[in-house]
């Protein structure tokens, strides 16, 4: 029997992985996980290429249809501190 994700050949040595819902066996945890992972087609979230119904308010990631009930807008910190630097400098131009 070979691994599904590799091909090697199973052996008693290897910590030999079993999945009951694919009917595969695979010859390591690492195998299992890649094979895991690409059948669920999971990839890591690029945030400047949103995949639909999600979008960033503040730091965080909200389903696009609840955007507006999102209670608090986390302030991005650097803006924050930059608004303040500017009421510091200049307190009657806002
Ligand atoms: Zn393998």
């Amino acid at each position: 029997m070979k691994c599904a994700n590799c091909e090697k050949e199973l052996t008693t040595q290897m910590e030999v992985e079993h999945s009951s819902w694919l009917s595969e066996y695979y010859c390591s945890s690492k195998c299992a996980t890649d094979r895991y992972f690409s059948y669920m087609e999971s990839t890591p979230v690029d945030f400047e290429n949103l995949p639909s119904g999600v979008e960033v308010v503040g730091y965080k990631l909200v389903a696009a249809q609840q955007s507006e009930q999102a209670e608090e807008v986390e302030i991005d910190p650097v803006a924050q501190a930059l608004r303040n630097l500017g009421d510091a400098i200049a307190p009657d131009r806002r």
